[in-house]
């Protein structure tokens, strides 16, 4: 079954470090120099499709900034015979 991830990073705890910009192995992620956080961080946000859900991004923020989602795509049934 196919999976598609996606991410919600909180603007609370993001100090933009770009640690989890580095670790994500499909590059999805950037730091958003257009916007800052109430604390006056550019926080990272998803920059494009293509996140697989991997959670990595989630284990390297010191911030514990990152929440990830996972949705299992399925697969249409197969057509009666
Ligand atoms: S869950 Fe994985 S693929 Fe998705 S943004 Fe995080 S590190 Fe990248
Ligand atoms: S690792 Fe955490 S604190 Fe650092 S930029 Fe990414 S979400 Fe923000």
């Amino acid at each position: 079954m196919a999976v598609r991830g996606r991410v919600v990073i909180s603007d609370i705890f993001c100090k933009g470090c770009e640690l989890c910009v580095s670790a994500c192995p499909q590059q999805v992620l950037e730091i958003a120099t257009d916007r800052l956080t109430p604390k006056g961080f550019h926080p990272a946000r998803l920059k494009a499709e293509g996140c697989t859900g991997c959670a990595i991004c989630a284990l390297v923020c010191p911030e514990a900034a990152i929440t990830v989602y996972r949705e299992v795509l399925a697969r249409p049934a197969p057509a009666a015979a």
